[in-house]
């Protein structure tokens, strides 16, 4: 076995690689670029290299200086993860001929499978069922064109090199055709370089079944079931599980053999993943070839669930020359497991990609669980940024159980106990997608999300009131744990009637409300422990405090317009200057209230970036109030402190 390995990825799978290589007693050296200085996986390693600038082409894409660090290090091996390098057949034989070991297939399957089209060619040749369609190298328009008519509409162009989702072009009629084909075939040529397409069959209402396969140097393959990926937004999984609910046994053996037969046809070594994606009819299911993923795929963990096993550990033993350690017969299946793709994106905004920090970043403690289990995959930290320069994805959560409702029951309570604060997530409409009538009853295609849309959008899940509510009772048991305050001593001077109210002006969903409480009410929420909610976290900004609200529900962030950070919202704006200009953390603050500042003068030091910015007086007065102590983390936009007129 190796001593050392190199990985040359960033992330969770950096991450989840070096776990398994540390079990083994192989040390790890981690790569990074100036973006990832103090990334997670960098300090999951034992050594790091830097390699370059932030954007992957000036890193993680860098080969020769990837190769150079293994070198240097003293790395025998060298693990790409997914994405990046992981299908890149030159790098491959560039490790081959440093005298470094590729963990992964030998470049000729990866070239192989590479292309689309071609790999097509390959799979029909050696039995593998196809969908009806064209694979032929002659590219000429209006043969596609006679090619598309000759299947019959709908037809799918992809682009032959295309992956990730990119490069698809759905086809309704003969006339659309030509347009269709030039769109597809510009968009080809700017992301993949290779304008080549083919024209496929569009299969309606299909779900995508893929199968693990591994391989060994001397020979042996075998197949680790199925996965099933069908719930997709924009061609891209969102949820996986295993086993495929209401796969036959019959059909699974089928689906495993044609794997299996697909390897063998390139002689795979390794893992990999065979794409098939499934016709349903009345006259049952139909699988179709699609495309062979020569690396350890992203949803790899729902595998190792059913099966028992660790895929990176056998990906070591197969890349060191040892024998795959099962044989067919010994695999089993065992349980069901599902993983959600947690990401940094906004689903009501087209699934936008969002950035930002994350000021808290907590999973549930996971431990209560009688049936089944929880594991998280994640390449983050609480404070760490998503940056535009990689994936959205923040985390990977996979549950385990006996069977799928108890998996799906286990994957809302895990959900509901993700708490994430600081940037837009997809966590609440992961809860939607899974109490959605389609998944919960298991009604799989790739059509799930548009299908399901009217109950997966624009939610407000947790009703107004009760986020209120849990924000005011925070709001008084904060004022008496930390201010010594009587919940009563702020009560609105104006009284109704008899008894005293409290105002409380709130912003939730855009919408501006104000509610009024008794100081009866008000004590029973000052007494009050919980209101189903299970955790309220406070994020200040300039204009209000905000409140994260996680409940059993859902999710919901109320803002509380408190007349305080009207104040210092005003103040800011009129003297300018005295916000923080980015998110980031107080240092120190070098006045307090009630002193004197002249204009230009440095009055707090705040870092973010890794840098240190001086916040000065924009004007000459006295300061209000300190609005933060040193240490906080603070919004962008924040203001740190009031400052009045001198009078
Ligand atoms: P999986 O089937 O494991 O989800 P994907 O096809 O979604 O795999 O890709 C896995 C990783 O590789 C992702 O990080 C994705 O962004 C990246 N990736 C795959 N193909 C491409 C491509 N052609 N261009 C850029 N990134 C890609
Ligand atoms: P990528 O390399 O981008 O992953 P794939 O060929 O694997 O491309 O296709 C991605 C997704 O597109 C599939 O999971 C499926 O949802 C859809 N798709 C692909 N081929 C077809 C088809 N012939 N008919 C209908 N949908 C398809
Ligand atoms: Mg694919």
């Amino acid at each position: 076995m190796f001593k050392k390995i190199l990985i040359a990825n960033r992330g969770e799978i950096a991450c989840r690689v070096a776990a398994t290589a540390h079990r083994m007693g192989i040390k790890t050296v981690a790569v990074y670029s100036d973006a990832d200085a103090n990334a997670k996986h960098v300090t999951s390693c034992d050594e790091a290299i830097h390699i370059g600038g932030s954007a992957p082409k000036d890193s993680y894409l860098q080969w020769e200086r990837i190769l150079a660090a293994a070198k240097q290090t003293g790395a025998e091996a060298i693990h790409p993860g997914y994405g990046f390098l992981s299908e890149n057949d030159a790098f491959a034989t560039a490790c081959t001929a440093a005298g470094l070991v590729f963990i992964g297939p030998p470049a000729s399957a990866i070239l192989a499978m590479g292309l689309k089209a071609e790999s097509k060619r390959l799979m029909s040749a050696a039995g593998v069922p196809l969908v009806p369609g064209y694979h032929g190298a002659d590219q000429d328009a209006a043969l596609l064109q006679r090619e598309a008519d000759g299947i019959g509409y709908p037809v799918l162009i992809k682009a032959s090199a295309g992956g990730g989702g990119k490069g698809m072009r759905i086809v309704d009629k003969a006339a659309d055709f030509a347009a269709s084909l030039a769109s597809c075939k510009r968009e080809a040529i700017n992301s993949f370089g290779n304008d080549s397409v083919l024209i496929e069959k569009y299969v309606q209402r299909p779900r995508h079944i893929e199968i693990q396969v591994f391989g060994d140097t001397q020979g042996n393959c075998v197949y680790l079931f199925e996965r099933d990926c069908s719930v997709q937004r924009r061609h891209q999984k969102v949820l996986e599980e295993a086993p495929a609910p209401g796969l036959s046994q019959t059909m699974r053996e089928a689906m495993g053999a044609a794997a299996v037969a697909a390897a063998k046809a390139v002689h795979y070594v390794g893992a990999g993943t065979v794409e098939f994606i499934v016709e349903q009819s009345d006259a049952g299911m139909k699988f179709f070839f699609m495309e062979m993923n020569t690396r350890l795929q992203v949803e790899h963990p729902v595998t190792e669930a059913i099966t028992g096993l660790d895929l990176v550990e056998w990906q070591l033993r197969v890349a060191a020359g040892e024998p795959l350690p099962l044989t067919q017969e010994q695999l089993q299946i065992k349980g069901h497991a599902i993983e959600a793709r947690i990401c940094a994106e906004s689903p009501d905004n087209n699934f936008l990609p969002a950035t930002g920090t994350l000021y808290l970043y907590r999973h549930g403690a996971h431990v209560a669980f009688e049936r089944g289990d929880v594991r998280v995959d994640s390449g983050v930290r609480e404070g760490d940024t998503i940056s535009p320069f990689y994936d959205s994805m923040i985390a990977k959560l996979i549950v385990h159980a006996p069977s799928r409702n108890e998996a799906l029951a286990l994957l809302d309570v895990a959900l509901s106990q993700t708490h994430i604060v600081g940037l837009q997530t997809n966590v609440q409409f992961l809860r939607h997608v899974i109490r959605s009538e389609s998944f919960a009853k298991a009604n799989l295609d790739t059509a799930l999300i548009e299908r399901e849309r009217a109950v997966l959008f624009d939610q407000h899940p947790v009703a107004n009131i009760d986020a209120i509510e849990a924000a005011v009772a925070h709001i008084v048991q904060t004022e008496k744990a930390f201010e010594g305050n009587d919940p009563l001593s702020k009560m609105d001077a104006w009284r109704a009637y008899g008894e005293a109210t409290r105002r409380f002006d709130f912003e939730m969903n855009g919408i501006v409300q104000a509610k009024s409480y008794k100081a009866s009410q008000l004590l029973a929420l000052a007494s009050q422990s919980t209101l189903g909610l299970q955790s309220i976290y406070p994020l200040k900004h300039d204009s209000s405090d905000e409140m994260h609200v996680f409940m059993d529900k859902g999710a919901a962030i109320v803002k509380h317009i408190n007349r305080l950070s009207l104040v210092a919202a005003q103040d800011a704006h009129a003297g300018g200057g005295l916000n923080a200009p980015m998110p980031g953390k107080v240092v120190s603050f070098s006045v307090k209230a009630g002193d004197a500042v002249t204009k230009g003068q440095v009055v707090a030091v705040m870092e973010a970036m890794k840098m240190e910015h001086a916040i000065t007086a924009p004007a000459d007065g006295v300061v209000g109030e300190l609005l933060y102590a040193a240490g906080e983390q603070v919004a962008e936009g924040a203001a740190l402190l009031t400052l009045k007129e001198k009078s």
